[in-house]
């Protein structure tokens, strides 16, 4: 059985603690794995670590440390099918869905090769007599990110990339049910040329998260995982005087016009509500049809597409989605479905008595669909995270509008429409952080920014895109003149340009 400890001055430490978590298989259910919960000395240890790192790898010239991450791309490259059978095994994601989480990893790590240009300042010559401002970005010294369990590669990879190229140390404390790929990650820095203390993993659970909110030397905390714990997170970090961004969970909704083509409909939601066993913070998990005639066509090409699902083990590469993460996970998940019929939604399929031959401890379900959902149902209101979508019946596009726009959560959003005009107005109005036109997903490319409004979003910069750099780097301004032009006599009054 693999060990899984912590990684810490670019070396593999076996935890002290004494604690341990299993992880396990969600294919077959079988523990396959411990991992050691940390304490608070072993964060310091990795905070001393990367404090003592820092200063050097800072004054590296930023090229420099592009050309490590360079090479770690390509070594992430080299290893693409291991890391992905591994995310697999551990997350129960399919195989092709795991390469899919390291390829939009990857594309943040690209994206911080522009770390030179990203990092320049600003310079005005001749601002007031004799004076010249110009404005530099440095990293803040030692940063963190906690992780969730279900982009196991991805987010890691969008934390510390663009920390790392600007000049940061990192303490990365990924979800203890899936450690394996992020600590891979960490060595394959290291072999990239990263200097030891740069890049820290410290497994565990909230002692550990405690330990980094409350450790002085951390500067900042980028935080991804459910909203309760992002609330918990930003106002004690925040308490501390950190720089705090922490985004939460989701209720994703798809509206859809009339006029939509209603295949294309059909195709987006089971992709978008069904891929990944709806374990994605972009999953959609409500569909609203706009009238009557469009919910009933939708739920006659729904029905059969989610009937049909091909749910298999993560290692069948045909298999539309794979088990949920943990048993705990696939019993809230059926007891959302259960409140849903108490409630009196209509249950239209129902997949809570899937079992896959072969493989019967599996933590597997079958996809689920309910019509006839209301707001003030808690499958509505709450976030299931499991292959469950809810129709909502809208009357009108205004109503359709209301339902995103009120929600408590705000991460993702969509609209099926070929009306122009309805799009723009949807897009300009509805109070989402991401928005797809036609896109069931829309997780914004690299060079963009990611973050959700309302309780998905706590912090006022985004991950990823420009906002991750500016996360990670704090502003200096110098305002400075030479003797020449430097007048005889004190000043009292303000200085203006004037
Ligand atoms: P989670 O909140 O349970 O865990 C996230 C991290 O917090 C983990 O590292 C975990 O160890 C730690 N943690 C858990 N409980 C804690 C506690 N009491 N105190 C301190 N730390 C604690 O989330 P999860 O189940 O791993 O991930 C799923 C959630 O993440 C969903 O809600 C999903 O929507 C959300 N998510 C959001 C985004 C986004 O960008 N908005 C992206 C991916 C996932």
């Amino acid at each position: 059985m693999r060990e899984i400890g912590h990684f810490i001055g670019g070396k593999h430490v076996r935890g002290t603690s004494g604690r341990k978590a299993d992880v396990f298989e969600p294919m077959t259910g079988d523990v396959i794995a411990t991992v050691d919960l940390a304490t608070k000395a072993e964060l310091r240890a990795a905070v001393e670590n990367a404090k003592a790192a820092q200063p050097a790898w800072g004054a590296t010239n930023p090229q420099r440390r592009a050309r490590v991450l360079m090479k770690f791309l390509e070594l992430v490259q080299r290893d693409y099918d291991a890391l992905a059978e591994l995310l697999a095994r551990e997350h129960g994601k399919t195989i092709p869905d795991a390469k899919g989480d390291i390829q939009r990893g990857l594309e943040v790590v690209e994206f911080s090769l522009g770390i030179p240009h990203l990092m320049k300042g600003e310079y005005t010559e001749g601002a007031g007599p004799g004076i010249d401002i110009y404005s530099m970005r440095q990293p803040l010294g030692v940063v963190a990110g906690i992780t969730p369990f279900n982009f196991p590669a991805m987010i890691p990879m969008w934390k510390f990339g663009p920390a790392i190229a600007a000049g940061n140390a990192f303490i990365l404390k990924p979800s203890e049910r899936d450690p394996g790929v992020p600590m891979r990650l960490a060595e394959l820095m290291i072999e990239a040329g990263l200097p030891a203390g740069i890049l820290n993993v410290v497994n565990g659970d909230k002692d550990v998260v405690d330990a980094i909110i409350d450790d002085p030397d951390v500067k900042a905390i980028g935080f991804v995982g459910s909203s309760p714990i992002a609330e918990y997170i930003y106002g004690r970090g925040c308490a501390n005087g950190k720089r705090v961004q922490a985004f939460g969970g989701a209720k994703n909704h798809m509206i859809i016009m009339p006029d939509a083509d209603m295949n294309q409909v059909a195709d987006a939601l089971i992709g978008a509500g069904y891929g990944s066993a709806g374990e994605r913070c972009m999953a959609i998990s409500v569909a609203v049809p706009v009238g009557e005639d469009t919910a009933n066509r939708l739920v006659e090409a729904l029905v059969p597409r989610v009937e049909a699902l091909k749910i298999g083990p993560s290692t069948d590469v045909n298999a539309d989605f794979g088990p949920l993460v943990t048993r705990e996970a696939l019993n809230r998940v059926k007891s959302y479905v259960e409140a849903g019929v108490s409630e009196g939604a209509k249950l239209l399929v129902d997949g809570r008595n899937f079992t896959m031959q072969g493989y019967e401890n599996g933590f597997y379900m079958g996809g689920c669909l309910f019509d006839h959902v209301t707001t003030d149902m808690r499958i509505y209101k709450e976030e299931i995270f499991g292959p469950v979508l809810s129709i909502v019946r809208a009357k009108d596009y205004q109503e359709a509008l209301r339902l995103p726009t009120e929600h408590e959560y705000g991460n993702g959003v969509a609209i099926y429409t070929r009306d122009g005009d309805a799009a723009r107005d949807f897009a300009a109005k509805v109070d989402v952080g991401m928005v797809g036109v036609n896109v069931p997903i829309p997780v914004p490319i690299a060079y963009y920014t990611f973050g959700g409004w309302k309780r998905s979003g706590f912090g006022d910069l985004n991950q990823h895109g420009a906002d991750g750099i500016r996360f990670y780097t704090k502003t200096k301004t110098v305002t400075s003149r030479w003797p020449s032009g430097i007048k005889d006599g004190a000043d009292f009054v303000i200085p203006t340009m004037g």
